[in-house]
Formats: structure tokens, C-alpha cells, sequence
């Protein structure tokens, strides 16, 4: 199963993630966690977007689609990606959609995490006393979710016409979340 986790950052997509790559044996790919890395080592993509990633702005598609391209055609991984993070604009998740065609897959689920920006604030500010991310101040956290509504509108207008488009209310408990999600993949 391919699975796309959407969500404003905070709705708990990432927790999320965890859960599917441990129950269906899968692998996640978070954007946000392999841009992190390339900062992490300064690589040249690192050195490019350490301001971004620290003012929450948007990467760029093509830095973005090169990272996920060798992830998504890889054999091992086939049929059993958690993607979280991305796609967040159109122009990533029309190149998704190519990149599954090129190795004969499909997305057989988009789960939209719908979660009210007060919620979020709260969860957000819990998650930076706990693991201290420079992006997680809460300035950074309004420029992320504001850039976040506007780039990702057309990707949600996009996936919701599409049958596989599961919306789940993002504020419930991690447990409830948990249990929704259970209903659509034990079928
Ligand atoms: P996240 O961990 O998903 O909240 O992402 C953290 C930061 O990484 C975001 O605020 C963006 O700066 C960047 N980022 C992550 N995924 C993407 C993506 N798909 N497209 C562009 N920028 C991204």
C-alpha cells in the first residue's frame, strides 16, 4: 500500500507515519526529514536551504523531487511508502504521480489530517519544549502553516476528487486518529 499522510504542520502526520511504517512494514518518506539531514551533513542541498528551513519557507520542487526520486523507484520500497510532508504543491504531486507510473504504482491512499491552526499552535508549542526544533517557534510556526494553506490548496483540490481521498478531523486523540485510519486499511 502507498499512502500519502496530508496536513498542516502539527496535525500529527509524522506520529501518524510511525504508526503505518510499523503496521504495514513500510518506509516513510518525510520531506521534511530528508532536508533536515542535508543540513545536518552541509551538503550542497544543505548549505542551499539552511535559511529556508529555518524561516519555515517552501523548498523548491526540484531540490525536493531529487531527494524523493531514487526513494520512490527503489524495488525494496515498492508498494510500501508512507509519504509525510509531501506532496505540497501541484507541480510535486503531479510529479509523484509520474514517478509511481514509471515503476507501475499507485497511491491507494491519501489520508487528510483537517486540523484547526489554535490546535496546532498548542501542539506545536508542546513539541518544541520536548525536542528543541529551530523551525518550531511560534512566529516560524504561523509563517509555516499560513505557506502551508496557500501552496497546498490546489494539492487538496487535486487529491480530493480522487476516490482514494480520506478526510479525518486532525483534533481527535492520537488514538482515535490510530482507529480511523485502521478502517481504511483493514479492508
Ligand atoms: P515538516 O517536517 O514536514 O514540517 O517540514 C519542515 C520544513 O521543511 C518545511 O517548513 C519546509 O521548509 C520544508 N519542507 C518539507 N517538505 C517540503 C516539501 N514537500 N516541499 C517544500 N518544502 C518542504
Amino acid at each position: 500500500m502507498n499512502i500519502i499522510l496530508f496536513g498542516p504542520p502539527g496535525a500529527g502526520k509524522g506520529t501518524q507515519s510511525k504508526y503505518l511504517v510499523n503496521k504495514l512494514n513500510a518506509f516513510q518518506i518525510s520531506t521534511g526529514d530528508l532536508l533536515r539531514e542535508e543540513v545536518k551533513k552541509n551538503s550542497e542541498i544543505g548549505k542551499v536551504i539552511t535559511n529556508d528551513m529555518k524561516n519555515g519557507k517552501f523548498i523548491s520542487d526540484d531540490i525536493v523531487n531529487k531527494l524523493i526520486e531514487k526513494l520512490v523507484s527503489d524495488p525494496q520500497k515498492k508498494n510500501k511508502l508512507i509519504f509525510d510532508g509531501y506532496p505540497r504543491s501541484l507541480s510535486q504531486a503531479k510529479n509523484l504521480d509520474k514517478l509511481l507510473k514509471n515503476s507501475n504504482q499507485i497511491i491507494d491512499l491519501i489520508l487528510f489530517l483537517n486540523v484547526k491552526k489554535e490546535i496546532i499552535m498548542k501542539r506545536v508549542e508542546k513539541r518544541r519544549i520536548i525536542e528543541k526544533r529551530s523551525d518550531d517557534d511560534s512566529n516560524t510556526l504561523v509563517r509555516r502553516y499560513e505557506k502551508y494553506m496557500e501552496t497546498t490548496q490546489p494539492v487538496l483540490k487535486f487529491y480530493s476528487e480522487n476516490p482514494n481521498f480520506k478526510e479525518i478531523d486532525g483534533s481527535l486523540e492520537i488514538d482515535e486518529i490510530t482507529r480511523k485510519i485502521d478502517t481504511f486499511i483493514n479492508v
